[in-house]
């Protein structure tokens, strides 16, 4: 039986003989074209040269993302470089039957809503991306449902703590949850259908956040400052929460204040120089924040699939100062 957990093709692993490798190059070179010259999760151009591959997965990937894959162990995804390192023919048979087409239909067969944005020549993957990744192949939040595709002789995990794996005997699948064991999947080891998810990355740094100052109090005008909070948006969390430090945060102190993001928005105020200012505008409350431009561009796009598109603020959004 293969490892539980193990995902994917079958790889062999003997050494690669100069003979074999010479063909499977010459194979390579005509296959990173079209969408196999595009990384399979950050979608930045590969070439040949510059190309990686999960063998397992039949996925081509850029060097950033290959880095992500290794980091989630080879029963996930097992990375090779496309130009630099020997390959088994049987690897190239893997990358041929999948490739970046069929490996998005399964992997994103419910398209995320959100892509974390990459950066050519980057040394590594982006924090966001790092977890998508993860969100993708670990946790499956987008790969189609139910019984994994028949060329997979491997386990695939299924409802209510069952699995299928591979009998190698006898070359069969069976299902089993740990105490009961069979041939047929059982009706209620079927995965429900789920519909698209709701997936963003989440985000956590620093925000100035202005205090005092409510519109039409002039006095209170005159104590209105800017605190720093370090705020926290979960993973596929609603709620933005600030806390006065980063060390209350890591503390699992309370947080010193929350807003519910399903049905706020967000505006631009002003953004000049290297600072943007901008409002958070919730239903029962709303926060004047400022942020470095580069800050500010990673909170717009965690908060995006909450809150919708950035705008500028409507004119009566100001306030004078
Ligand atoms: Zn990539």
């Amino acid at each position: 039986m293969a490892p539980v957990g193990e995902i994917g093709m079958p790889c062999s692993n003997h050494k690669t003989t100069p003979k074999e490798q010479q063909e499977s190059e010459r194979r390579l070179r005509t296959i990173v074209v079209g969408d196999n010259a595009v990384c399979a999760d950050c979608r930045l151009p590969i070439q040949f040269r510059n190309a990686w591959a999960s063998i397992n997965l039949g996925a081509y990937l850029c060097i950033q993302c290959s880095g992500v894959h290794r980091s989630l162990g080879v029963h996930l995804s097992k990375v090779r470089a496309v130009a630099a390192d020997d390959w088994n023919s049987d690897w190239v048979d893997n990358m041929e039957r999948w490739g970046n087409t069929r490996a998005t239909a399964f992997w994103e067969a419910k398209p995320p809503q959100q892509r974390p944005e990459a950066t050519q020549g980057a040394t590594s993957a982006s924090r966001p991306m790092v977890d998508f990744i993860r969100a993708k192949y670990a946790e499956r939040v987008f790969a189609a449902e139910g019984v994994e595709p028949g060329d997979w002789l491997l386990y695939a995990p299924l409802a209510n703590g069952w699995a299928r794996h591979f009998d190698e005997e006898s070359k069969s699948f069976y299902f089993s949850n740990g105490t009961e064991t069979t041939w047929e999947v059982p009706l209620h080891a079927q995965l429900p259908p789920s519909e698209s998810p709701l997936w963003w990355s989440g985000n956590e740094g620093w925000l100035e956040k202005k205090s005092g100052g409510h519109d039409g109090q002039s006095k209170m005008k005159l104590m209105q400052k800017w605190d720093k909070r370090f705020f926290v948006l979960d993973k596929c969390g609603t709620v933005l929460k600030y806390y006065k430090s980063d060390e209350a945060f890591r503390k699992r102190e309370e947080p010193a204040g929350m807003v519910e993001l399903r049905g706020a928005s967000v505006f631009v105020k002003e953004a000049k120089g290297d600072l943007v200012r901008f409002t958070l505008l919730a239903p029962d409350r709303q926060l004047k924040l400022r942020a470095p431009m580069a800050e500010y561009r990673m909170w717009a796009s965690a908060l995006r699939p909450l809150v919708g598109d950035v705008t500028d603020g409507p004119a009566a959004m100001s306030d004078d100062d």
